[in-house]
């Protein structure tokens, strides 16, 4: 299954705000071992948006869309997914009086008309509570394709995902990935010429090629980052996978390298 993600947001587009969600549910997508191809960014526009999707429902089974779930008209994720699936837009009481209580806790009691727009979800969809904000994640499942909507602001959006998506998600995938980072020392410890990204790629030659683990190198200011990364239908599968790959990287590039740990963020 591969999966993509859609931010939904001309703030991300202006560069007024970082794309941290697209960061958080990359993580978590290979954490769950998850194959994820595509990240894009699209504004608050219909028609783009529109196109964005049909592209992403064309070379991914499962869209992860994060912002434009909320009550102004700006807001126009919901809509655009559901006429895609061929769905209206329906009245969700259980999101009415999740909005309402929500609202009445920060004392409003009246309710607009572009709040009330928060609890029309699309026909069919599963709802997820949202239990720090107002919009509610939603997921959408059609065949083999599946769109999950999470809201914008990064802490609901962090609440909505791990709620009950996580679950959703996890049981569409049959392995998780593990990775092991490998750091050589920097040009204050050794000269560029031993440990720049080129002479280290050269020394690792064929093992670069390798595809589980996969092995990747990073050009960083204080020195090489090496990625071993591999998929097991355990963490310790994956682990096994992988060590020989690092014993032999640590063999290669011995005395050039700073240190060795597991990512785990
Ligand atoms: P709201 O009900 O707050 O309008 P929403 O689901 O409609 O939620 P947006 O309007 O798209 O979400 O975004 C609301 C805020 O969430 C943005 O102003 C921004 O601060 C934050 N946000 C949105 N998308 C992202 C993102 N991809 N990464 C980080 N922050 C984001
Ligand atoms: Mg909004």
């Amino acid at each position: 299954m591969v999966a993509e993600i859609v931010c939904v947001g001309t703030e991300l587009l202006l560069g007024n705000i970082v794309n941290t969600n697209a960061q958080y549910i990359s993580k978590e997508m290979a954490r769950l071992g998850i194959d994820l191809y595509y990240q894009t960014v699209v504004g608050d526009n219909e028609e783009r948006l529109s196109n964005v999707l049909k592209t992403a429902l064309e070379r991914s089974d499962l869209i992860i869309m994060t912002g434009g779930l909320g009550p102004t008209k700006d807001d126009l994720t919901k809509e655009v997914a559901a006429a895609f699936f061929g769905k209206e837009l329906v009245f969700d009481k259980k999101t009415y009086e999740h909005v309402k209580n929500k609202l009445e806790s920060y004392g409003i009691h009246q309710m607009t008309e572009s709040q009330k727009k928060q609890a029309m979800v699309p026909e069919g969809s599963l709802v997820v509570a949202n239990t720090v904000g107002l919009a509610p994640g939603i997921i959408m499942a059609q065949g083999e394709k599946a769109i999950v909507m999470l809201p914008g602001p990064p802490k609901e959006m962090k609440a909505v995902l791990g709620e009950c998506c996580q679950l959703f998600i996890k049981r569409l995938s049959d392995h998780v990935f593990v990775s092991i980072n490998i750091k050589c020392k920097g040009p204050d410890e050794m000269p560029l010429r031993e440990i720049g990204e080129a002479p280290i790629a050269d020394l690792l030659g064929e093992i670069l090629d390798s595809e589980n683990p996969t092995v990747a190198t990073y050009a960083k200011e204080d020195g090489v980052l090496i990625r071993v990364t591999a998929a097991g239908k355990t963490r310790e599968e994956a682990l096994i996978l992988m060590k020989p790959v690092v014993t032999k990287i640590a063999e290669i590039l011995a005395g050039k390298i700073a240190w060795v740990k597991e990512d785990t963020d």
